[in-house]
């Protein structure tokens, strides 16, 4: 058994400088979370660069009984990266590195650290789509959506994070490097072991390097803000919505009334897209082949929903600023730390 100051001693003779931060490189760290004034517990920050590097220390604590926690790009809402002092963190944030983008087998494979947004950008490059997305893009890593399985915006079309994993690699506790970085929709080769690491957010091992499915770009966006006065209505909505955008249907985010009220109070009463006294509100976004027709169709849906009196009212995005303006709506969770304590749930209902 090992101490603590004698594993980074071992951890020194193969690990490069950069990859051992302490004292306060680490200090000044947040723990993760939405209450960022928390700062991490743990005194030593590991930092590998390749799943070999990865695999050497994980042997290695496994056989000093060295507790260790994972952290990717800290934005989930449940505290799972939290450490305390005697625990080793094991960042993710150095392992970002791209290793083939496959246009005709629609596939990104890349390190686990690499960010949501590198991903959306690298695809949107290439004519392409990854279809997660959320308001934590830009910090959170393709890792740890996988070890939340997180849903996203578009979850309601294309399903959580475990619909857009083919393959993945992950180190086990004692180091042992698992390799399945299958490349095929289609594959019924008998178990499927990556679906262990989806979703369990790093009980069973660290995932390091993973296989990504891709999507065409879709060729129109059509996204409207709607008001509506019950949760009955709410359901009849999407039910229309869904059937009549014939598959197109990408977003369907529902806001309550005190959500909406919380976020648009913070800006210019001329900002405000719809007014702030609606018991609820939908975000509705559709994803199509053709700008001209899809916003003709999507227009008319929403206005035969308005005549009928299903919604109360609507507001059509234009332009990609006014889109911008609808999402960050439905984006700005944070908001919500304005008013402490706050109890986060991710809870799933049938309707
Ligand atoms: C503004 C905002 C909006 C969000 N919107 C959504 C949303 O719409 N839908 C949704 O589902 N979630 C949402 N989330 C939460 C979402 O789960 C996380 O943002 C994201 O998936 C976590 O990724 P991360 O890299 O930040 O992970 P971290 O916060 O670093 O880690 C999360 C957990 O995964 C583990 N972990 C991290 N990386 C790995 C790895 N490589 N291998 C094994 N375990 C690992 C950690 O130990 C921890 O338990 C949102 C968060 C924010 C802040």
């Amino acid at each position: 058994m090992v101490s603590q100051s004698g594993l980074i001693e071992f951890f020194a003779s193969f690990l490069d400088e950069g990859a051992i931060l302490q004292g306060e490189d680490v200090s000044g760290r947040t723990a993760g979370g939405l209450h960022t004034e928390e700062n991490i517990q743990a005194k030593v920050i590991l930092r590998p660069k390749t799943t070999e590097e990865l695999s050497k220390i994980l042997s290695a604590c496994h056989e000093s009984n060295q507790p260790i926690v994972v952290h990717g790009g800290l934005t989930g809402l449940v505290y799972g990266t939290r450490s305390t002092q005697d625990q080793l963190v094991i960042s993710l944030e150095r392992m970002n590195q791209i290793e083939d983008v496959d246009l005709i087998g629609r596939t990104i494979t890349c390190q686990s650290g690499t960010t949501l947004q590198t991903i959306q950008e690298l695809a949107e490059e290439n004519n392409m789509m990854f279809p997660l997305d959320l308001g934590a893009r830009g910090s959170c890593s393709i890792g740890g959506n996988i070890a939340t399985n997180a849903g996203g915006n578009r979850v309601i079309r294309y399903g959580m994070m475990r619909d857009s994993v083919l393959g993945l690699e992950a180190v086990l506790a004692d180091g042992t490097v698992l390799t399945s970085m299958n490349t095929m929709i289609k594959n019924n080769a008998g178990y499927d072991l990556k679906q262990l690491f989806i979703g369990t957010e790093g009980t069973l091992g660290i995932i390091t390097r993973c296989v990504l499915r891709l999507r065409e770009a879709p060729l129109s966006q059509n996204t409207g803000l709607v008001a509506l006065e019950n949760l009955d209505s709410v359901i009849r909505f999407l039910k229309i919505v869904d059937s009549k955008l014939g598959g197109n249907m990408s977003a369907f985010e529902v806001m309550w009334n005190e959500f909406y009220k919380m976020v648009v109070g913070s800006k210019e009463q001329s900002s405000i897209p719809l007014a702030p006294d609606y018991p609820y509100y939908v975000l509705v976004e559709a994803l199509g082949s053709d700008q001209i027709k899809d916003e003709d169709h999507f227009e008319s849906v929403l206005s035969e929903c308005l005549e009928s009196s299903l919604i109360k009212d609507a507001v059509l995005a234009k332009s990609d600023s006014e889109r911008q303006a609808l999402w960050a709506i439905r984006d700005d969770v944070e908001q919500q730390t304005n008013y402490k304590p706050t109890f986060m749930y991710d809870v799933s209902l049938p309707i």
